[in-house]
C-alpha cells in the first residue's frame, strides 16, 4: 500500500465553502441581493484561488472569489488602465 507523503496544499475548490451550498446562493436570479453569498466567500479559505480562476477564465455570472459580476468587470477594466 502506498502512503501519500505529499504536502501539497489543496486546491482553492478542495476548500471551497459553497461546496455546501445549493448553486442559487452563488448564482441568483437578477436583482436579488448576492450579500449571503458575499459573506460566506470572506470566510472560505479558497478565495484568492476562486477570484484568480474566475479572472483568468473570464467567469461572467455569478459570485466568484467575493466579488459580484459586476464588481469582478470593475476590477478587470481597472487592471488594464
Ligand atoms: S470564495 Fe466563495 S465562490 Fe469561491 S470557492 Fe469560496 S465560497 Fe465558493
Amino acid at each position: 500500500m502506498a502512503i501519500n507523503t505529499s504536502t501539497t496544499a489543496p486546491a482553492w475548490h478542495e476548500l471551497a465553502l459553497c461546496a455546501q451550498t445549493g448553486p442559487d446562493f452563488f448564482f441568483p436570479e437578477p436583482g436579488t441581493s448576492v450579500r449571503d453569498a458575499k459573506r460566506l466567500c470572506g470566510a472560505c479559505e479558497g478565495r484568492a484561488g476562486c477570484l484568480e480562476y474566475a479572472l483568468a477564465n473570464d467567469e461572467r455570472f455569478g459570485v466568484w472569489g467575493g466579488l459580484s459580476e459586476s464588481e469582478r468587470h470593475a476590477l478587470r477594466s481597472s487592471s488594464r488602465r
